[in-house]
């Protein structure tokens, strides 16, 4: 009678369909909980969201950065398995880690704005990877949502693997509809899922801008290790015009 007491309690606690996001393997632990990573797939990541990011390059757009993880190993998964492996439940853990951080570093912003995919993907995806973390992000954060950027289907197969270049230039304009793009003056908290070069970033800072915007802060869930250079120097004019994507 205890046991079965004890069993129930245990099983109310910690249900055992709850599966690392990684690899799969049940959780067990609290910690693991948190973030739904497993203890054996959190060695495997390198969290840096605690470290301070200097962002010396005017000519990226945004004034602040944050981010949570380095781009490699198990990230990577997380990351393709949202996007192109149809883990669209994904979009709460991602808008969770981002948010730790967001918390933590208490960023003061007014609302959250995200890099859009282009209707054409959007489609063949059946979701808009970081529109779905964007929402949830607000959710958690109470910030307003701005829906102000709008991404073209030009460019769409070669921005199919980071190491394809292609000039991202007018890749992103803004909503037509205006209420969507009311940010005049506001502080915008832009988020996406990886930086590596600052390209992607940099093109919606320029429309969000256009649209009024004041200071720019941007949380991404994870860097490429290519992003350190781009966060000092200004970016060499004859790379501008074939600038790797962050798709
Ligand atoms: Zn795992």
């Amino acid at each position: 009678m205890i046991k079965r007491f004890l069993k129930a309690i245990i099983n109310a606690l910690f249900p055992s369909d709850v599966t690392c996001i990684c690899c799969d393997n049940e959780l067990r632990y609290e910690e693991e909980r948190k973030h739904c990573v497993c203890v054996k797939c959190q060695q495997e990541i390198n969290y840096i969201g605690d470290k301070p990011q200097i962002i010396e390059n005017a000519a990226l757009g945004f004034s602040e950065f944050f981010t949570v993880y380095d781009y490699e190993g198990k990230i990577k998964n997380i990351v393709v398995g949202f996007k192109d492996g149809k883990k669209a439940y994904l979009a709460e853990y991602i808008a969770k880690m981002l948010y730790d951080v967001y918390s933590q570093k208490e960023i003061k912003a007014d609302c959250v704005a995200y890099t859009p995919c282009s209707p054409q993907k959007t489609r063949q995806r059946g979701f808009d990877p970081m529109k779905l973390v964007a929402e949830k992000f607000a959710e958690l954060s109470s910030l307003k949502i701005t829906h102000c950027l709008e991404r073209s289907n030009k460019g769409l197969d070669q921005t199919e693997s980071a190491d394809r270049y292609k000039n991202i230039k007018g890749l992103f304009y803004a909503a037509k509809d205006k209420k969507d793009t009311d940010i005049k003056g506001k502080t915008i908290i832009l988020i996406d899922d990886v930086i590596t070069t600052g390209a992607t970033a940099s093109e919606c800072c320029k429309v969000l801008k256009q649209c009024g915007a004041g200071k720019i802060i941007l949380l991404t869930l994870a860097q490429a290790a290519s992003f350190e250079r781009y966060k000092t120097s200004f970016i060499p004019r004859n790379e501008n015009k074939n600038m790797a994507v962050d798709n």
